[in-house]
Protein backbone atom coordinates (compact mmCIF):
# COMPACT_ATOMS: atom_id res chain seq x y z
CA UNK A 1 0.00 0.00 0.00
CA UNK A 2 1.38 3.56 -0.98
CA UNK A 3 0.00 7.15 -0.76
CA UNK A 4 -2.66 8.06 -3.35
CA UNK A 5 -4.29 10.81 -4.01
CA UNK A 6 -7.25 10.66 -6.89
CA UNK A 7 -8.38 14.00 -8.41
CA UNK A 8 -11.97 12.64 -7.83
CA UNK A 9 -12.01 12.85 -4.71
CA UNK A 10 -11.69 16.58 -4.63
CA UNK A 11 -15.17 16.60 -6.63
CA UNK A 12 -13.26 16.99 -9.85
CA UNK A 13 -14.80 15.11 -12.79
CA UNK A 14 -11.15 13.73 -13.68
CA UNK A 15 -9.56 10.33 -13.85
CA UNK A 16 -6.34 11.56 -12.44
CA UNK A 17 -4.76 9.48 -9.74
CA UNK A 18 -1.17 9.60 -8.55
CA UNK A 19 -0.04 6.70 -6.20
CA UNK A 20 3.95 6.37 -4.92
CA UNK A 21 5.32 4.86 -1.78
CA UNK A 22 6.86 8.84 -1.51
CA UNK A 23 4.40 11.13 0.51
CA UNK A 24 6.42 14.65 -0.75
CA UNK A 25 6.16 13.12 -4.76
CA UNK A 26 2.56 12.06 -4.31
CA UNK A 27 2.23 15.50 -3.06
CA UNK A 28 4.09 17.72 -5.52
CA UNK A 29 2.56 15.73 -8.66
CA UNK A 30 -1.15 16.35 -7.34
CA UNK A 31 -0.25 20.21 -6.85
CA UNK A 32 1.31 20.48 -10.32
CA UNK A 33 -1.48 18.44 -11.52
CA UNK A 34 -4.06 20.68 -10.03
CA UNK A 35 -2.33 24.25 -11.31
CA UNK A 36 -1.71 22.63 -15.03
CA UNK A 37 -5.18 20.63 -15.13
CA UNK A 38 -7.78 22.71 -13.24
CA UNK A 39 -5.92 26.24 -12.57
CA UNK A 40 -6.41 25.04 -8.70
CA UNK A 41 -3.34 26.24 -6.29
CA UNK A 42 -4.28 24.10 -3.59
CA UNK A 43 -2.32 23.48 -0.12
CA UNK A 44 -0.15 20.90 2.05
CA UNK A 45 -3.23 20.62 4.27
CA UNK A 46 -5.88 20.27 1.10
CA UNK A 47 -3.69 17.53 -0.03
CA UNK A 48 -3.00 15.42 3.43
CA UNK A 49 -7.04 15.73 3.60
CA UNK A 50 -7.40 14.01 -0.10
CA UNK A 51 -4.62 11.59 0.48
CA UNK A 52 -5.10 8.12 1.28
CA UNK A 53 -2.33 6.69 3.60
CA UNK A 54 -0.68 3.57 3.64
CA UNK A 55 -2.49 1.14 6.40
ZN1 LIG B 1 -7.64 16.47 -12.27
Amino acid sequence: MSYKIACRDSGMDCAFCIESDDEKEVMKLARTHAADKHGMSVSDDDLRGLMQKPA
